[in-house]
Parts: C-alpha cells; structure tokens; sequence
C-alpha cells in the first residue's frame, strides 16, 4: 500500500522497518511535517480521516445501495431519479459523496466510470479508490478503449453491449449498479450484498453470481 492509496503516509508497523520511503511517500511525509509545524493540520485529525475511510467506510455500503435497488423498485426509481438522497437515507454520506449519480446497467448498455482528470471517486459508498483507478493507463484508456480495458480486467461482453463511459468530477461522482445476477430470486437483501464487488460498481467488473462467489 502505497502512501498515495491513503492520502497520507502512517506507520503501519511492519512496513518500512528500514525507514526508507518512495519518492511519494517521502513527499508527503515532508508536506505533513512542515504543515504541522506550521499548526496548519492536526495529525491526528488525519489520522482519524483515514482510519474511517480504511476501516469503516467501503464498497460494502455500495453494495447495500445496489442490493437495496434491486429487491425494492421504489428504492431503484428514487436512486435513478436522486442517487444522493437515495443513497443518503441509507446513512452514506460525507466526503466526494455530496452529488452522486446512479447508473444502471441493462442487457444493452455496460457502463464505465473513470476520473480522467484526477481520481474523484464516491467515498460515501465506495471508500478509498483502488491504486489503478488513480493510475494514467486506466484514466486514459478508459476512454479511448474501454473495452480493450475491460478485457484487461478479466470482462468480454458482447460487441453488441454498448459501453458508456462517465468521467466523474469533483461536482459528480458515478455509482454503477450492476444487473442482478441470475439465480438469485431466493437471496435475502445481505446475501444479495455478498454478490456486489466494488469492480462491478465502478463498471471494471459484474456481480458475482452465486455459483462463483467466492
Ligand atoms: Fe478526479
């Protein structure tokens, strides 16, 4: 895990015994110093930060929200209508998860979300990015071949499934909700929640179905 994945560098204990840090993770160390001697950051309010988006805050709410659309079409219409304050009566809210949008895909159309610019991603419901959502290939060639992208990731569909791409901003983050797998008519709403990988929720995969969950 890289300094970058979360934001800022901590000691995990049994990383860095040497005390030798990447370029990157030497950078932030530096900004955190000269920032707290400055009295400009509180590190434990960081620490704090990270600590809630590392341990508390992931894909498992995404999957809540996904599993929730798919058991109850009133909760579906809600997200596709307001995916914020949908999302935000299950209790996910808070940082890059202000304006959400929620795509859905169908038996036509795969949908793709990437940050062209940067590495804006919904938190809320998401936690912290993946390393290779933040990484120049993915961001580039999301775009240009998403499908050739998807094939990277282990997922073919079929030529004739169209793939959209949302580049999300810093004003709109993207949550994809996968199709329901089939198979799982007799699935309670946590067991549904098993099946929604954090992949298949940024478009780079699909719900597991019961037979391959692992
Ligand atoms: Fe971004």
């Amino acid at each position: 895990m890289s300094a970058h994945d979360h934001g800022h560098d901590h000691d995990h204990g049994d990383h860095h015994h040497d005390n030798h840090f990447t370029d990157m993770e030497a950078r932030v160390k530096a900004l955190e110093t000269v920032l707290t001697e400055k009295g400009l950051i509180d590190l434990a309010a960081i620490d704090a930060i990270v600590e809630t988006y590392e341990t508390k805050i992931g894909p498992r709410n995404g999957a809540r929200v996904v599993a929730k659309a798919w058991v109850d079409p009133d909760f579906a219409e809600w997200l596709k209508r307001d995916a914020t304050a949908a999302i935000a009566s299950l209790g996910y809210t808070g940082r890059q998860g202000e304006h959400m949008r929620a795509v859905f895909n169908t038996a036509d159309t795969h949908n793709l979300v990437v940050c062209t610019l940067c590495s804006c991603y919904p938190w809320s419901v998401l936690g912290l990015p993946p390393v290779w959502y933040k990484a120049p290939p993915y961001r580039s060639r999301a775009v240009i071949d998403p499908r050739g992208v998807l094939a990277e990731f282990g997922l073919t569909l079929s030529e004739d499934r169209r793939i959209r791409v949302w580049d999300s901003t810093a004003e709109l983050r993207y949550l994809v909700v996968p199709e329901r797998p089939a198979g799982t008519d007799g699935l309670s709403e946590e067991e549904l929640a098993d099946l929604v990988t954090r992949d298949s929720m940024i478009g780079t995969g699909l719900a597991l179905s019961p037979e391959t969950q692992r």
